[in-house]
């Protein structure tokens, strides 16, 4: 372990012979005395960091339970293919999610016309205030700096919203304003998101939605997995 000079914190050198060659305020340092400790480190103390994730409290679903809540801020991403109810089970909970938090939905569109989004809200008796669409040719720049820290964010989805972008510096883009966020994406074949594979690195919860579950294999920042809900129990 490194000797520092009990007087002026300089680490102690060999070529020193015991008498610190440190400077002070006052000039040559001169101490004798040295303390073994620990070096300086960038890395952050668990002491530091916040002890409890703020997972908001929202009425039972499926999305809601396989996540077991929805921690406040987080990005999810909503995963299955096309049919399988991604938009109408992330209406419901957004809603909630946003109430919860005295916020707004922004919805941004892109696979359905808007009156196809108000219906998805009706069919799931989802209250509709507050809920605002954003079309597919606005700059999502824009729209995150015009949503607050409160607001729930939808991409719905993915692949139509990042166009020539990066999926992955889409995603930061949106961690960066700290909002909740849940995005929609669709899987190819494999059951993976189209395009580049660290997509869902950047991301606090990944759900994978089939016509017969909802699964959490083995992401998600505030509750153990893996999880599975059967669709058939609600
Ligand atoms: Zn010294």
């Amino acid at each position: 372990m490194p000797r520092y000079c009990i007087s002026c914190d300089t680490p102690l050198q060999a070529s020193w012979r015991g008498i610190c060659q440190g400077w002070k305020a006052d000039g040559f340092c001169g101490g004798q005395y040295f303390v073994e400790k620990d070096p300086p480190t960038s890395a952050r103390p668990l002491t530091q960091v916040s002890d409890d994730v703020n997972v908001l409290p929202v009425p039972e679903s499926p999305l809601a339970n396989v996540l077991g809540g929805v921690a406040d801020g987080a990005v999810i991403l909503v995963l299955g293919p096309g049919g399988v109810g991604k938009s109408t089970a992330v209406a419901h909970l957004s809603w909630h999610v946003a109430r919860a938090r005295n916020g707004r939905v922004f919805w941004c569109n892109a696979d359905q016309h808007e009156t196809l989004v108000k219906a998805v809200f009706l069919r799931t008796k989802t209250p509709i205030t507050n809920v605002y669409v954003e079309e597919n040719n606005a700059d999502p720049l824009r729209i995150w700096n015009e949503t607050r820290k409160n607001d729930v964010i939808v991409v719905d989805s993915l692949q139509p919203w990042v166009r020539t972008a990066n999926p992955a510096e889409f995603l930061r883009s949106i961690k960066r304003k700290h909002r909740t966020t849940f995005v929609i994406a669709r899987v190819n074949a494999a059951g993976h998101v189209a395009g580049p594979t660290e997509t869902e690195h950047e991301v606090d919860a990944v759900v994978y939605m089939t016509a017969e579950a909802f699964e959490v294999p083995d992401k998600c920042r505030w509750t153990p997995t893996p999880r599975r809900i059967e669709r058939k129990q609600f």
